[in-house]
């Protein structure tokens, strides 16, 4: 084992730079060429045909089959063209990975001769092999077959990958008997449901308002491996994680890697990564050092929620790809190394009309301040409501080393507005029944007639909260470097639509006892604050005496993923959800039990990958040590010297043995363990188990006695890659 070590360190540090695909245009003349565009299917439809495509994508309404028949063969002359061969409808099981099934454009006529085809039927609609993805039960209760549907809002593109193009078109996932299998239909329905409910929000103050999209701009963070390194370490290979590894002497606390100088290999891996996006039409634009060593990020332009999904998935594929290229591994793993800086994927979210305005951003003038505040307040009452719910939306086997850890927000939802919106709130709240007299200004009265300055600067910033609002949208940061935003995103548009839904109510209702509409809204704008305002928290969100008050405050501060999961099939949720449409009772069960599946199989390889590294190459490689020293004592004596190091070996002798059996014990119990838990049937029991039975018990405790070991064993014999190595690239 330490030989391969050493040669990885050896291939590790002879790396020459690879070189990369240069462009010189400007980005203007690239960006998008490699989707079925807007302009693209202006360009080739025919009017009357792009004109109900458009509209079928703005309303989500269906596409007939002489429409799609027609977008199909524009579709296939346009990739054709571009030397494409082969296409596939991409979309997303549960899986939590992206998924396809290619096809070629080519067939055999019935004359035996070699066509190019692709009907629109073929883009509408396709039948992949279902079975091979999780249905969480859902399936065995109706038809066993599942298909794709095409997903028009979501432009088709071409994936280049070598030397083979191909068309992927966006598509939703979905049963023979319409229950979504997928993260994208959920998604979609959300999506339209907080359209309704704000849009008709919104007309309280503008009747111009059609639509309203949710936006979302995820930024997502991941560290970079030198492959042949990643490879010498079979836990990172395994689990994106690495299971031992003593801190380095140069580890975080230096923090001078934050905005430092991007090392020249990474760069020209982000250089390509972001040329490929830009074909693609993904809106990369900042990149810079995160807080850890070998961490970076990358941020993207918003766009349209379901779109920016997309174009996450779409940019963690190329990254992925384009790092293996210059020899690099990318982990998006939550927590790839104890003590350091973990991931997350912040999710910037906001919702904006049709007419261009900015619902979370603040404005100079008091009537659309008051929508603002509307927005906002509505915000804060709906993540007040559902907590627990935006807890589960996050939750994975990764997060939960990351929730509570190292420079990342807890496990506690709360919510950051900072210190002049906390102003403003307290003075709506303590303006209660003001009376307004003829010709008064009835904004400055209520205390709602002009934003703080600062505000509109969009300086004030918390970078521990959970969940915060910055300027002019919020940033729910809890969310996890590989997870798929839908899920979250799914969550915070379906409680928002809820909460809009029953503003518009109250206020209905209020009106009837005040008749003055901005009052009445600014009525049960207070009462949301006064219900609502013990989530908000703006001080330290990762100090210990946070936990407690939150405590005080009865916020839940859920550290584990089984018992988080438990928020997505209380009576609220599923009400919730059945009313706004977005996944009924038997989905969210479904979905609930993959979760908890998932989260079961990532602690079982994890725990397997714990026992073998310390058994099978912990312990030989202590024992040889242990051996060396104990010949070098024996030595000593025989030839009769007495020196004081004699007695300093035995002692690390015993320190040796100590470690050595306290592993081989602890593996072997956590072993036994794990053959108890899987006798378990109940699925939330078992990785309840798995978590605190194998993964709380045992981690910890093995990981100490190999670190330990780790410092005591000579280098040279040393099996695994030391953080230091890992971290520190050339
Ligand atoms: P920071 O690292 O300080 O949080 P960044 O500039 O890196 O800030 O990221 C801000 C992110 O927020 C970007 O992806 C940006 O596009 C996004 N964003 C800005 N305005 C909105 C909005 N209205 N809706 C959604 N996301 C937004
Ligand atoms: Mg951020």
């Amino acid at each position: 084992m330490a030989v391969l070590r050493f040669k990885a360190i050896e291939s590790a540090q002879n790396r020459t730079s690879v070189p990369i695909n240069l462009h010189s245009e400007k980005v203007s003349e690239y960006f998008g060429i490699n989707t079925f565009s807007d302009k693209v299917m202006r360009s080739t439809l025919s009017s009357d045909i792009y004109k109900q495509v458009s509209q079928a994508i703005r309303q989500g309404s269906t596409i007939s089959n002489e429409v799609a028949d027609a977008v199909a063969s524009a579709m296939k002359s346009w990739a054709i063209g571009r030397g494409v061969t082969h296409y596939t409808h991409w979309f997303q099981p549960l899986t939590g990975t992206t998924a396809e099934k290619h096809d070629a454009f080519f067939d055999i006529d019935s004359n035996g001769e070699v066509i190019e085809k692709f009907k629109g039927s073929a883009l509408v609609q396709q039948e992949p092999d279902a079975s091979s993805f999780p249905n969480g039960g859902l399936r065995s209760t109706f038809e066993a077959r599942g298909y794709t549907a095409w997903d028009p809002s979501s432009p088709a593109f071409i994936m280049e990958s070598g030397q083979s193009k191909t068309l992927c078109i966006p598509t939703i996932f979905i049963s023979y008997t319409g229950e979504a299998l997928d993260y994208k239909t959920p998604l979609l329905r959300a999506l339209h449901a907080v359209d309704k409910a704000a849009t008709t929000v919104c007309h309280f103050f503008d009747r111009e308002v059609k639509q309203v999209q949710a936006t979302l701009g995820p930024e997502q963070e991941y560290f970079l491996v030198d492959k042949a390194l990643f490879n010498s370490r079979p836990d990172l290979v395994m689990s994106g994680r690495s299971v031992f590894g003593h801190q380095p002497a140069k580890g975080q606390q230096l923090e001078d890697h934050y905005f430092g100088s991007i090392p020249v290999r990474v760069r020209d891996f982000m250089v390509e990564f972001e040329y490929e996006a830009t074909k693609l039409g993904i809106p990369v634009r900042t990149r810079h050092n995160e807080v850890a060593p070998a961490q970076f990020e990358c941020a993207p332009t918003f766009e349209e929620a379901n779109l920016a999904v997309d174009h996450n998935l779409l940019l963690m594929d190329l990254m992925r790809q384009v790092a293996n290229k210059h020899n690099f591994e990318i982990l998006f793993h939550e927590k790839p190394f104890a003590g350091l800086n973990g991931s997350g994927k912040h999710n910037n979210w906001s919702l904006g009309t049709n007419t261009g305005v900015n619902l979370l951003g603040p404005s100079t003038k008091a009537k659309e301040n008051l929508q603002f505040l509307t927005f906002f307040i509505n915000t804060i009452k709906a993540v007040h409501d559902y907590a627990p719910l935006l807890r589960a939306s996050i939750a994975s086997a990764g997060n939960d080393y990351r929730l509570g850890a190292n420079e990342a927000p807890p496990a506690i939802i709360s919510v950051f507005i900072g210190s002049q919106l906390m102003k403003v709130l307290e003075e709506l709240e303590t303006n209660a029944s003001v009376q307004i007299g003829k010709g008064e200004n009835l904004y400055m009265k209520l205390g709602i007639d002009k934003v703080p300055p600062v505000l509109l600067d969009n300086t004030d910033r918390n970078r521990t909260s959970p969940f915060a609002f910055t300027g002019n949208k919020f940033e729910f940061r809890a969310v996890g470097s590989s997870t798929n935003c839908s899920s979250p995103m799914t969550i915070l548009n379906t409680i928002m639509a809820h909460q809009l839904n029953t503003f518009k109510d109250e206020v209905e209702e209020e009106v009837k006892k005040e008749p003055k509409r901005e009052v009445a809204i600014v009525n049960v704008l207070r009462r949301y604050v006064k219900e609502s305002k013990n989530i908000l928290f703006e001080g330290d969100n990762y100090s210990e005496d946070w936990a407690k008050e939150a405590e005080k405050r009865g916020l839940e501060n859920i550290k584990s993923t089984p018992i988080a999961l438990d928020a997505m099939i209380s009576e609220s949720t599923i009400k919730l959800f059945e009313k706004a449409g977005v996944l009924n009772k038997q989905e969210l069960h479904g979905r609930h039990e993959i979760l908890l599946e998932n989260f079961i199989k990532k602690v079982q390889i994890e725990s397997r990958m714990v026992g073998d590294l310390a058994v099978n190459h912990i312990v030989p490689t202590a024992v040889k040590y242990q051996n060396k020293l104990i010949e070098n004592v024996r030595g000593l004596k025989d030839l009769g010297i007495e020196t004081e190091s004699i007695s300093t070996m035995i002692e690390a002798i015993k320190m040796v043995s100590h470690h050595i059996s306290q592993i081989q014990k602890l593996s072997e119990e956590m072993r036994v363990a794990r053959r108890e838990i899987n006798k378990l049937e109940d699925t939330r029991e078992k990785a309840v188990a798995y978590d605190e039975k194998v993964k709380n018990a045992y981690f910890d405790s093995i990981r100490y006695h190999v670190d330990k070991l780790e410092t005591i064993i000579d280098d040279e014999d040393w099996p695994l890659a030391k953080y230091r190595e890992l971290l520190m690239i050339r």
